[in-house]
This record gives structure tokens, sequence and C-alpha cells, in this order.
């Protein structure tokens, strides 16, 4: 008979099946085990024949999995599809859960009755649908965030808990990475990741992992021991904070790429498991998007701070241009008008129109200034030069100013200072907006002194005065554009520290302000060394 299966062939084909076909008498007790069941859940037939079959299934499920079979036992129907209306688990020996899909049948042989349960592992295509779905989330979520910062916390947020217990994303700057966000499971481990943010940017020591992503944007892996190793290879002392107060066993870099350039790095930690293969496929699908959100995020603010630098240029000009052009069409005017007015009088309008005309002029140049800042191209062509000169040079055209206003100048020159990387004109322009603020808010008769010093970072001036002072809370604000304490200092257009900052920084130097209200204000700023 050719066309017909023996039992011996079918038995043959159950006992090898790759589901796992298990058999149970009326009392729900295990007689049949097969070898996709011991692959499934770890039990050899020999361990788990004659057991009931609650054995199989987690605890919270076990009641009304009896009551359940029983009702199937009195039904009457030959075979029904499993947990049609929830889902079903099984438990393996090692106590691990997963999903299942089965379907129950009973066959009676006189009064005796067999169940069958057929049961197939659905943990991989329920971890495959998952992921997809957490992937379809995610570009759903990264999508919809505006700017660079809020995309960041979106992607921290996403990568935690679903990929891993911490997670520190990260911006690559010129000289390394800054910290942009960072989740963790537990609140408390969260505040601490917070710090780093704070801490600036840094440069990954040589060994880091983050300096091989640097090297060459592929993702690397501390499988085990992340902790100590990340803590032999770290310098920073937040992030060593950080590292310690994670302590995590698995460390998982990823570089974050978008049209070929490296533009972050996204760090998952996980305390206690470790990152597997899956794990680390779904973790780089996650950097793709999060590289991809975070590029059109940080396109998104430039096209934000462009429209708003535009407005904020549209108003200076409106205002602070408008006055001094009213006030040469009304003197121009006038002069006009009594083309024989008499000498002294002509010459006063004559100087105002000069002196407006030259107020026009600065903040023109200071416009342009700003407009060079914002397009990276305020150019600075440095050449070694001897700060006494350059100092003693640029207080000569001061002097007037200062006299003007009865105030005296004092220059303090350390003796034998080595030359330093100037562009001598921008650290001139440099030097009169300092002097020249310390001249609008000093009081008649008091004193301003420059001075220099050599520095750790080089050569450090300072202008000092003694004046109305900056209120603390206000001393972080005086280097954004267009910010002014007050409304009545309305001489310039609050654009001169701004644009201080701008120069010493392309010059490699820094510039800080220090003050107390009522007793002077000192601006200092260095420049590197020759
Ligand atoms: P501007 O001088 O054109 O207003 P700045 O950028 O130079 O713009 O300065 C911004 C603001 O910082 C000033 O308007 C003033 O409120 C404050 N400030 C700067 N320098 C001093 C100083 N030496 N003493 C007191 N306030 C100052």
């Amino acid at each position: 008979m050719p066309n017909r299966i023996t039992h011996d062939i079918l038995a043959e084909i159950v006992e090898i099946a790759a589901d796992a076909v298990i058999c149970m008498d009326a009392f729900q007790r295990i007689t049949f085990f097969n070898n996709g069941a011991e692959a499934i859940f770890g039990w050899t037939p020999d361990e788990i024949i004659g057991q009931r079959i609650e054995t199989l299934i987690p605890e919270r499920y076990r009641a009304n999995h009896s009551r359940h079979v029983a009702e199937f036992g009195r039904s009457g129907v030959n075979a029904r599809r499993m947990g049609e209306r929830r889902e079903i688990a099984g438990v393996r020996k090692s106590g691990e859960e997963f999903p299942a899909e089965a379907a129950i049948s009973q066959v009676h042989q006189g009064d005796n009755v067999v169940f069958s349960v057929v049961l197939r592992d659905v943990t991989v295509r329920k971890r495959f649908a998952q992921r997809q779905q957490f992937l379809a989330e995610a570009g759903e979520k990264l999508a919809s965030s505006f700017g660079s910062s809020e995309t960041l916390n979106q992607v921290a947020r996403l990568a935690v808990p679903i990929i891993a217990d911490g997670c520190i994303l990260e911006n690559r700057v010129s000289n390394g990475f800054l910290a942009g966000a960072a989740a963790h499971l537990d609140p408390d481990i969260e505040e601490i990741l917070d710090e780093i943010s704070t801490a600036g940017a840094r440069i990954p020591p040589k060994g880091h992992p983050l300096t091989e992503i640097l090297e060459k944007p592929s993702p690397v892996l501390l499988q085990s021991n992340a902790a100590s190793r990340l803590m032999e290879a770290t310098a920073n002392p937040a992030y060593l904070k950080a590292v310690k107060a994670m302590s995590p066993q698995s460390a998982l870099f990823l570089p974050l790429v978008a049209r070929e350039q490296l533009i972050g790095a996204l760090t998952l930690f996980r305390t206690k498991r470790t990152f597997d293969g899956d794990d680390l496929s779904l973790a780089e699908d996650l950097a793709r998007l999060a590289a991809l959100a975070l590029d059109n995020a940080r396109l998104h603010d430039t096209v934000r701070a462009s429209l708003r630098a535009r407005d904020e240029m549209v108003g200076v000009v409106s205002h602070d241009l408008r006055n001094p052009v009213a006030a040469v069409k009304m003197l121009s005017r006038t002069l006009l008008r009594a083309p024989q007015a008499n000498g002294q009088q002509a010459h006063e309008s004559i100087e105002l129109i000069a002196q407006a005309a030259e107020q026009m002029d600065a903040l023109i140049r200071d416009l342009l200034d700003v407009n060079r800042l914002d397009a990276g191209k305020l150019m600075i062509s440095a050449m070694p030069v001897d700060p006494a000169v350059l100092l003693t040079d640029s207080l000569q055209t001061l002097r007037p100013l200062v006299e003007e206003k009865g105030i005296s100048l004092d220059l303090q020159l350390e003796t034998d200072l080595p030359k330093v990387m100037a562009d001598r004109e921008r650290v001139q322009q440099t030097l009169s907006n300092l002097v020249g603020n310390a001249i609008k808010f000093s009081p008649a008769g008091s004193k301003i002194v420059v001075l220099t010093r050599g520095h750790a970072e080089g050569v450090m001036i300072s202008v000092l005065d003694h004046g109305r002072g900056i209120a603390p809370e206000q001393v972080p604000r005086v280097f954004d554009r267009y910010w002014q304490s007050a409304r009545t200092d309305r001489e310039g257009a609050g654009l001169g520290l701004a644009i201080a900052k701008g120069i010493i920084e392309a010059h490699g130097g820094r510039i800080w302000i220090e003050s107390r209200p009522g007793e002077g204000t000192t601006a200092s700023f260095t420049l590197p060394l020759a």
C-alpha cells in the first residue's frame, strides 16, 4: 500500500516535529512529550512525563488553564485553537517565559480521553513584529519632533527601556562630543547623567570607544565589564560619575551618521543583560533613524535661527538707523531753508550730521560683522604681534573719547610679554568695544584700567571700570546679541560684546565678564601665544 502512511511513520513524524506535541490524560498529566517539546521547554521526556501540564505554564495562567481544559473536555468539540482571545505563554525549565501559539484536541478511546496540544514558540516572530512596530513608532515620533534638543530627548526616551537601561546622546562638535540628552530607568541615575550635558564638550581619550568611532564610524560593543573598561578610558569627571552610577555590564556605542558626516553618537548601557545580535541590529536601526531626524532637526534649527536673525536685523535697522536718519533729515532741511544762517549754528548742525553718519556707519559695520559670524565668514588674519605695541596703539585712538568724558585711562603692562597671534584690526575693534562700554557705563571722574598679564591660555587682557556694574543674573546674557540691561543703554545696538566674543573665539581665545553691581566691571580676554 504505497500511498498509505503507516502508524510507525506517523509516530516518527510527530516525534521529530519542530513544534511541541504534548499529550495528557483526563487528569492533565503529561503522557507524551516529543523532540520539539524537549527543545522548546528544556525538559526531557523522562523528567516531565507523569507531571501535570501546569509545570509548562506560567504560574499566573495555571488556574484558568486547567479550567479551560476541563471545559473543552466537556464541550464535545474535537479540536480548538488555544488563546484565541488572548495571548498564551509557556515557561521553560529555566523559568524563562515565552510567547506561544497552540491548539488542543481530544480523542476518546472508550472511557479514556487523550488531550493533545501542539504548540509553537513564537518568540522570534513576536520579537520581529515588536521591532517593526517599535521602529515605525520611533520614525513617527522622530518625524514630528522639532528642534535638535527635542529630537535628542525623544531618541533617549525611545531607547530606554526598550533597548537599554540607560542612554547618552552626544553631538559631534569640533573638538569632540557634547552631551545632548540622557535617559535612565532609574530617575536618580538619570539626574546624574544629566550633569554630563552641563559639563561642556569632551575629547574622548585614546582607547575610548568614542575615539574609535571618530576614526571609523561603526558600532563598538563592550560586551562585558563595560563599567571598569570605561572608567579606565575616561578622564571627564562628570562622565566618570555617570558610568559609576550606572555600573553597566554592557555598553554599545553607535555612530550617528547623516549625509556621510559623523554628527553624533548614541551610547546604550545595560546594567545586567548583554546585547545580542538582534539588539545590535535594532540599535543600529534606531541610530539610523535618530541620525536622520537629528540632521533634519538641525536644518530646521538653522532655518529658524536665520529667520530670527533676519527679524532682529530688520528690528535693529528700523529702530536704530531711524533716529540718526531722522536727525540728518531734519538738520539738513533746516540748513537748506536758512542758507544764510550764522556760521556757528551751521557748523553745529553739520557736526551733528557727521555724528549721525558715523553712528549709522558703526551700526552697519556691526550688522555686517554679525552676519559674517552667522555665516562662519568672520575672517581672522592673525600674525605674531607684541601685545604691548598692540595695546599702546589701540588705546592711542581711544584716549580722546575717554578724556571727553573726564575719565582717566591707565595702561598697566607686564614686562617681557611673549608675542601673541592676533589680527591687529580685529583685536583693536574688540578693545574699542570693551573700552567703549567702560566709558559708557562709568561716571565722569572715574578711572578705567587696561592691563595685560601672562596667562595659562596665552596672554590675558582686561578692561576694568568703576561704573555701575552688571547684576549677577544678567552677566551670562551680556554676550547675547541685541541684549542690553536697560532700554536706556540704546546708544549701541547690543551687538558689541557678541561681536567681541566672535572675534576672540575665532582667534582661539576666550572672553568673559566679571562684575559687581555698584562697584564696576572687568571684561577680560585671552589671546594664544605666537
Ligand atoms: P551695547 O554696548 O551696544 O549696548 P554690548 O554688547 O557691548 O552692547 O553690551 C551689552 C550690554 O551689556 C550693555 O547694553 C550693558 O547693559 C551691558 N554692559 C556691557 N559692558 C558693561 C560695563 N562695562 N558696565 C556695565 N554694563 C555693561
